[in-house]
């Protein structure tokens, strides 16, 4: 408890961002802050050390800081899931609605070398779920078990969890 409200408390609002009305959740007061930092990472190692992970999969762009922390702790391979046009090599892709109009995430076809892996899909924070629930579609499009998507920031009025649920299981550290 006490460890949540270190986190919590070093995750600042910035109001009309990015646009007027909005208040961003901004976590680069978190990762600048060592305590905060590293006793989420130790949240998160203890968490899933038992899990008996392949890979870490983290969404773009900061998913991938937690993700690939992650990964190393646990001593596991990092696979990040990009926004459309970014990805090298041939991909997969997966189409999912905005507000207004449509976004596409990718991954590598070929992005997990081990055959079947169990799989943990990561983000900084889950609104409506769009974006969580196309990484976990493409997760599966390749053939690797998602064990579950994990975020640190949960927008509960939003009901994101619920859309993600419908694909894989959900842990959010912090429910706000
Ligand atoms: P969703 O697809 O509506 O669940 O939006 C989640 C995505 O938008 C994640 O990749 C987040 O990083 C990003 N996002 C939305 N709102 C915020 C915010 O307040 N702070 C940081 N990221 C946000």
């Amino acid at each position: 408890e006490a460890d949540k409200n270190l986190i919590q408390n070093s995750i600042r609002d910035v109001h009309d961002f990015p646009k007027e009305g909005i208040v961003f959740k901004d976590i680069t007061t978190l990762l600048n802050n060592k305590e905060a930092f590293k006793t989420l990472m130790n949240h998160l190692e203890e968490r899933y050390k038992s899990y008996n992970l392949d890979y870490i999969c983290g969404i773009d762009s900061r998913g991938f800081i937690f993700g690939a922390a992650l990964a190393d702790r646990l001593g596991i391979g990092f696979v990040p899931v990009r926004k459309k046009g970014k990805l090298p090599s041939t991909t997969v892709c997966e189409k999912y609605e905005l507000e207004y109009g449509y976004d596409e995430v990718e991954i590598h076809l070929d992005a997990f070398p081990k055959k079947k892996p169990n799989v943990l899909l990561i983000d900084d924070l889950i609104a409506t779920g769009g974006t969580a629930t196309a990484a976990s579609k493409l997760i599966k499009k390749i053939d690797a078990n998602l064990l579950e998507a994990c975020f640190i920031l949960n927008l509960t009025f939003l009901n994101g969890v619920k859309k993600v649920e419908e694909h894989t299981k959900v842990y959010a550290v912090l429910d706000i």
